[in-house]
């Protein structure tokens, strides 16, 4: 959102030069734009209450994770999820209030849902039958009654890539309403005396790009939450999870944030009016839109291979380790030079990774300026499901994490080190 180009004719975010930047603190670099971050905050706290008055958000750390972002989302009243005790951890590092965090996660282990609980967790989202059993069993040990929700998988498709695509029957998420799978869990949710059950959650996958996928969901859900009353269910929460879509390249545009609100409010009024149901709190679960859009990856040019009439390759300093998602989902990004943002196009490159395999590569066939070494290249909307994903395959190095705003630059993440690699063996 402040990307902009300066004097000497680099790109500029947060008011910081980036090629500044990437000389500072060495590439490859993420660098996050705190207003962005920021302003998509508000457009999901804004846009949803002003379409549905009980909504809450709660971030879905998964897409990035990070103290400090931690600490910028309580500022915003955004709620978190977490799916692990790591990503517990980090929260609790930046002591995230314990009432605004989901658990989430189609394997929870006995360790993490007592972490989960001794931190005091607001909501736990159950995934299965073994769960519905062992947490019933970690909270009576502990005493308490824990509010959860329970997952279940509506047989919708989110349109999305195969590997993302998580409310289809065939897939490892949720409990299944079409073979009444869901309806016994609920039964069975609903005899544990430390459990209270406050509702339903789905999640159809990531990124949806269109409104029907939850537009049809919603009313089918909340059908069977109305059916459930008859084995007592009292629904408080209900939950259509998160999904939205950011921009990855200009040929395909996301929705307006205000355009899924209107949406996703309207039907569910519409259904809990048709269904009898009083109107629950809502909670949204964005992870890729509140953050997609607010990282950028800065790379340095190494090498150049042109192969005559066939393609050119130009090797950058990171690749899958720092951003798997074009090997695994064959994700589209844009790239500019960001030393160079204005110059005229002078042929399509296709931006090669180092790691040791041919499908690493960022961007195919990218237009771009002439390029040569040292030149820096910044691939936009790289903010989510890449640093998450990260990896030290090849054992290269983790990349510096640096938070921009208002012309200042904060490292929130160090690039790692050779002693970071070498510390868990056993020499
Ligand atoms: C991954 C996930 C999300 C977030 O998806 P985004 O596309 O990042 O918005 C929300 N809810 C659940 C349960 C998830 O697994």
């Amino acid at each position: 959102m402040t990307a902009g180009t300066n004097e000497a004719g680099h790109l500029t975010i947060g008011g910081c030069d980036v090629v500044s930047l990437a000389e500072m603190y060495g590439t490859p670099l993420y660098v996050y734009d705190e207003h962005t971050i920021r302003s998509m905050c508000r457009e999901f706290v804004g846009g949803f209450e002003s379409e549905y008055a009980d909504s809450h958000i709660s971030y879905s750390s998964k897409a990035f994770t990070n103290p400090a972002l931690a600490k910028i989302l309580e500022e915003e009243h955004v709620g978190m999820d977490v799916v692990t005790g790591g990503e517990l951890a980090i929260v609790r590092a930046a002591n995230f209030p314990a009432s605004d965090l989901n658990f989430h996660g189609n394997n929870k282990d006995r360790a993490e849902l007592e972490e989960a609980l001794d931190y005091g967790i607001g909501l736990i989202t159950i995934d299965s039958m073994y769960e519905i059993d062992l947490l019933d069993e970690v909270a009576r040990q502990k005493g308490v009654t824990q509010q959860v929700l329970l997952r279940v998988s509506p047989s919708i498709d989110g349109r999305t890539h195969l590997l993302t695509s998580t409310g289809v029957l065939d897939q490892k998420f949720g409990f299944p309403i079409e073979t009444g799978q869901a309806e016994e869990a609920v039964r069975h949710a609903l005899t544990k005396s430390n459990l209270d059950v406050a509702g339903i959650h789905f999640h159809l996958g990531s990124p949806l790009f269109e409104l029907e996928p939850y537009t049809q969901a919603i009313p089918y859900v909340l059908e069977f939450v109305a059916k459930m009353r008859e084995h007592g269910l009292e629904q408080r929460i209900f939950s259509p999870g998160g999904g939205f879509a950011i921009g990855y390249v200009s040929d395909t545009l996301p929705l307006e944030i205000s355009e899924y609100a209107e949406a996703i409010g309207a039907s569910i009024t519409e259904a809990c009016d048709r269904f009898g149901l009083n109107e629950p709190r809502l909670i949204l679960e964005p992870g890729r839109a509140i953050v997609g859009r607010a990282g950028v990856a800065l790379y340095t040019v190494g090498g150049t291979k042109e192969i005559p009439g066939v393609r050119t390759y130009v090797s950058v300093d990171g690749g899958m380790g720092d951003n798997i998602r074009p090997a695994l989902y064959g994700a589209g990004y844009s790239v500019i030079k960001a030393n160079g943002p204005d110059e005229p196009v002078a042929g399509y490159v296709t931006i090669a990774g180092k790691y040791c395999e041919s499908g690493d590569l960022l961007v195919k066939d990218a237009p771009l300026p002439a390029l040569e070494t040292g030149d820096v290249l910044a691939i936009a909307a790289s903010g989510a499901y890449c640093l998450s994903m990260a990896s030290n395959y090849n054992m290269s190095l983790r990349p510096a994490v640096v938070l921009v705003n208002d012309g200042n630059a904060r490292v929130i993440r160090r690039r790692e080190t050779y002693d970071d690699l070498l510390a868990p063996s056993i020499l």
